[in-house]
């Protein structure tokens, strides 16, 4: 099969791969129907986090199974399903109480490399949720922005306790924070600002709920949220970015007894002790436990309530995957989605 590896910093090849076959007897194969580039692969893609040699790049999908493990038992072939960034059992005590991915047996996706024509899917039975058909196509690419970037915004606006009455502010203009101001304003924010400093991510956060935009960074960034909710801060921050800037100016945008939701993959951040002390801010955040709200973001994408699709503006054949990382690495494409 064909499928995409990052050789080295900026080499980005799409190649021939092993065909994937069942290893485990819980496992599942199969045919991607799309995939995408994510801001996370960006980190090897530009040489901030080392390699030893090439690697199959990709962890968000969605597809059709092909053939199950003989010990999957709700998982059928033919169906169109979606999965998260890590596999999961769904089972164990740390699955259930919603946090999948820590499960205890996770496989992280991006080892397998899902932008390929085909994948195995570990742990089908708890990774993988089926649709309730085969999916018009035009919700193809709402059903794989849950795979991750719609199940990571929904995660971080949940731990910032976005809800009703609440006033949320989201730094970074990625998919993943354009879906934090989607998710806000499906858990009834009342007031959502949006701090992006470009024109087509400002329109996009609009259309997704933002009602200020904030387009000041670092501490005047800071002073600007401030300046909007009287002096006090936001009740809800999400970060979404993943630096020492980002993260800073997230506690800080953050009122006294507020909450303040990180997924940004973080990369040499490190947080003061006194000033987090001082701070009085609910902190929660990691990878987003995505297992955990497919069900209702599949049902939200089906019933046409959200459209988190419009987050991907390039399109292109997987074989052209190197321009789709180029794209997104020169800011000229939000999100990138992948055809194989
Ligand atoms: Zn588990």
């Amino acid at each position: 099969m064909r499928g995409v590896v990052l050789h080295a910093p900026g080499d980005i090849r799409v190649e021939e791969r092993p065909d994937p076959m069942i290893i485990e007897p819980t496992d599942a194969i199969i045919r991607v129907t799309a995939a995408c580039v994510c801001g996370s692969d960006l980190w090897p893609y530009r040489g901030v986090e080392k390699l030893d040699g090439p690697v199959p790049m990709g962890h968000e999908y969605v597809g059709v199974v092909e053939e199950v493990g003989s010990e999957v038992t709700t998982i059928k072939p033919g169906q169109f399903v979606v999965g998260s960034f890590w596999a999961s059992d769904n089972t164990c005590e740390i699955c259930r109480s919603g946090y999948q991915s820590a499960c205890v047996h996770r496989v992280l996706m991006g080892t397998i490399g899902t932008q390929a024509e085909y994948a195995r899917i570990p742990l089908a039975d708890g990774t993988l949720v089926a649709t309730p058909g085969l999916p018009e196509p035009d919700l193809v690419s709402s059903l794989l922005a849950a795979s991750d970037v719609l199940g990571t915004g929904w995660f971080a606006a949940v731990a910032a306790q976005a809800g009703p009455g609440k006033t949320v502010a989201v730094v970074g203009d990625g998919a993943v924070g354009l879906c934090a101001i989607l998710a806000a304003k499906q858990l009834g924010a009342e007031r959502i600002i949006a701090m992006s400093r470009h024109a087509s991510r400002q329109e996009l956060a609009r259309r997704f709920g933002a009602t200020d935009i904030v387009t000041e960074r670092g501490d005047e960034g800071v002073a600007a949220i401030k300046e909007l909710t009287g002096g006090l801060g936001a009740h809800s921050v999400v970060e979404a970015v993943g630096t020492q800037e980002a993260m800073t100016q997230a506690i800080d945008s953050t009122r006294p007894g507020g909450h303040m939701g990180f997924v940004g993959v973080s990369h040499d951040v490190s947080l003061p002790g006194d000033e987090l002390f001082f701070s009085l801010v609910h902190l929660h955040g990691g990878p987003a436990p995505v297992r955990q709200y497919l069900p209702e973001l599949i049902d939200l994408i089906y019933s046409r309530r959200i459209d988190p699709g419009q987050v991907f503006d390039l399109t292109l054949p997987l074989d052209q995957a190197a321009e789709a990382y180029r794209a997104m690495d020169e800011r000229r494409a939000v999100k990138a989605l992948l055809l194989p």
